[in-house]
């Protein structure tokens, strides 16, 4: 199918005319008309209103010239299964098992290997077949090859055990012995803090993954203990539920 099946085949399924399928995406009917001659297609921003209104991604409406697949667990991607983005728009690079709303869900491979492998298992396939596929196959895909920039060739762990130490020998008041650091999307805690003077500012890069962990105070109270770091630094803060009011404890170059 190319797009102009697409889009033709999309809007009479809807029961839309050419004009209200038009108002809809903010176009003119003529360019409805020349989408479904084929003489044109839609640009980008257009595209992307198309994806919303009908509920399937830019790949099927260009005709779905790229096989996707899931870069975080491997599974070839049905418009059904498409992972969310918080606004509620389709991110073509993950299924929904691994990105929910806007959250990546697997930051430890085996975990997502283990998951993986009782749904493969079959008459044709062993678990144990089905275990080296994926480990064969996961470091291949986008998600786990950016996680592999901060692993340094398989010397992850020890310098994950060096971090949690130098963490802990910060002796920070009320903080809990660390124990773990998992792997964190700059995305996702990049809090904002406000400085004495009132600005506002931002540590971390919304693209790049750090180590981090969030941990109880033993003071009690409602507010929680944040950890971020990586080769560079180490960040300590606090905050509220959901990352409410941080305040900056600590950080320090490494
Ligand atoms: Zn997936």
């Amino acid at each position: 199918m190319n797009t102009k099946d697409v889009i033709y085949g999309l809007r009479t399924k809807n029961g839309l005319s050419q004009d209200e399928l038009a108002e809809k995406v903010f176009v003119t009917r003529q360019a409805v008309s020349r989408w479904e001659n084929g003489e044109t297609v839609p640009n980008t921003e257009t595209l992307k209103r198309l994806s919303e209104l009908f509920n399937v991604s830019i790949n099927t409406l260009l005709g779905s010239p790229q096989k996707l697949i899931c870069q975080c667990c491997g599974m070839p991607l049905e418009d059904e299964i498409i992972g969310r983005n918080q606004d509620g728009s389709l991110n073509e690079q993950y299924c929904k098992w691994c990105y929910a709303d806007g959250t990546y869900t697997y930051s430890d491979m085996d975990e997502l290997i283990d998951v993986c492998v009782k749904h493969m298992v079959n008459d044709n396939f062993t678990e144990e077949q089905a275990r080296a596929y994926m480990k064969q196959k996961l470091p291949q895909l986008d998600y786990w090859k950016r996680y592999e920039e901060l692993s340094d060739n398989g010397e992850f762990e020890e310098f994950k055990k060096k971090l949690i130490a130098e963490i802990n020998d910060l002796h920070i008041e009320g903080m809990p012995e660390l124990k773990t650091l998992t792997a964190l999307v700059g995305g996702y805690v990049n809090l904002e803090y406000t400085l004495p003077g009132g600005q506002k500012v931002k540590f971390l890069n919304d693209g790049t993954t750090y180590l981090g962990n969030q941990l109880e105070s033993e003071l009690g109270g409602d507010r929680c203990f944040g950890v971020l770091a990586n080769m560079n630094f180490i960040l300590v803060c606090t905050y509220e539920a959901e990352g409410a009011n941080p305040e900056l404890i600590l950080y320090k170059k490494r």
